[in-house]
């Protein structure tokens, strides 16, 4: 079962932060190109909540900039709020010491702890019929049951991106998309020094708690 994606919104922040309300913006695409594919093919999504041995078993996935501040934003400014303090503090572990975990770091209990803000190859990636077994990659062991999202609105995704990095042109947005020149933008999360972005967590935490002591 499907439901109609919304943009999420986070009216304040994008005011003060426009690159904020073009990443919202640019998930939006992306997830309407993944509604619309599902409902094309019409079979059952295998994907949902508390299953997430792709979390571990993906070790390249690619993150945009752009998304990266997304992910560094929502990190230090929303998660607690969101999930509360405790898994907060299990993703800034994690985030430390990421390396040695074989596993995603915001994978918390099953449950991808940065879900709103995460990346659109996370969003993209979805598996029709059953679940992947522990380790499987179903792009190379079943790739007729990963869905394909509408390319359309994943090119328009990447597209709009490209504002972010300058390219107003539209015809140069389109040519760099199409010539796939735009995803050497991209890195691996899984190689990314989230050991540096913990710490700043950490940092943070002590300056909240400094201040909640203060009044
Ligand atoms: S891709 Fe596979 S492991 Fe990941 S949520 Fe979907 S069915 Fe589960
Ligand atoms: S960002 Fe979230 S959805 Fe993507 S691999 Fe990590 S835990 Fe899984």
């Amino acid at each position: 079962m499907s439901c109609k994606p919304a943009r999420l919104r986070f009216p304040d922040d994008e005011q003060r932060q426009p690159w904020l309300a073009l990443l919202l913006e640019i998930q939006f695409i992306c997830n309407q190109g993944v509604e619309h594919a599902i409902a094309l093919d019409g079979r059952r999504l295998a994907c949902a909540r508390g299953c997430a041995s792709c979390c571990s078993s993906h070790a390249d996935i690619p993150v945009y900039p752009l998304e990266l501040m997304g992910i560094s934003w929502y990190l230090l400014e929303k998660l607690e709020g969101d999930a509360g303090a405790e898994v907060r503090e299990r993703v800034r572990r994690q985030m430390a010491r990421h390396r040695d975990l074989g596993a995603c770091p915001f994978l918390v209990d099953a449950a991808c702890a940065i879900h709103p803000l995460r990346p659109m190859a996370c969003r993209q990636f979805n598996v029709f019929t059953t679940v992947c077994l522990p380790g499987e990659d179903a792009y190379h062991s079943r790739r007729g049951d990963v869905l394909t999202p509408d390319a359309k609105r994943k090119d328009t995704a990447l597209s709009e991106m490209l504002r972010h990095h300058g390219v107003k042109d539209g015809s140069e947005r389109r040519r760099l998309v199409a010539s796939g020149e735009v995803h050497r933008l991209a890195q691996s999360l899984r190689e990314m020094r989230w050991e540096a972005l913990a710490a700043r967590m950490g940092a943070a935490q002590v300056q909240n708690d400094i201040s909640q002591e203060a009044t």
